[in-house]
């Protein structure tokens, strides 16, 4: 699977860069009283892998997530007292 970004206006595509928000050739005209233009879209293409994870996808590893009940809707307070001390999020503040 791959991922680039697309140009919302010109379809010109770019590698992923976290820098690039904006089509450098369709926002260099941009103006203060205009919406912004090229906005870049992800592209995706490829075959998604068999063992594919959605964790794979996001910044912050597996382990950091709680689990998150799912049916007979249980509450949030008896799964984060079944979770370790060194699992439980600490929030302060
Ligand atoms: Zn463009």
């Amino acid at each position: 699977m791959e991922f680039r970004y697309r140009c919302s206006q010109c379809d010109c595509t770019y590698e992923i860069d976290p820098a690039l928000m904006l089509c450098p050739a369709c926002s260099r005209g941009q103006t203060d009283d205009q919406p912004l233009s090229g906005v870049l879209d992800v592209d995706l293409s490829g075959e998604m892998d068999k063992d594919f994870d959605v964790f794979d996808l996001l910044p912050v590893e597996k382990k950091y997530f709680p689990p998150i009940p799912v049916g007979n809707t249980p509450l949030w307070s008896r799964v984060i007292c079944a979770m370790s001390e060194a699992e439980t999020p600490v929030h302060k503040g």
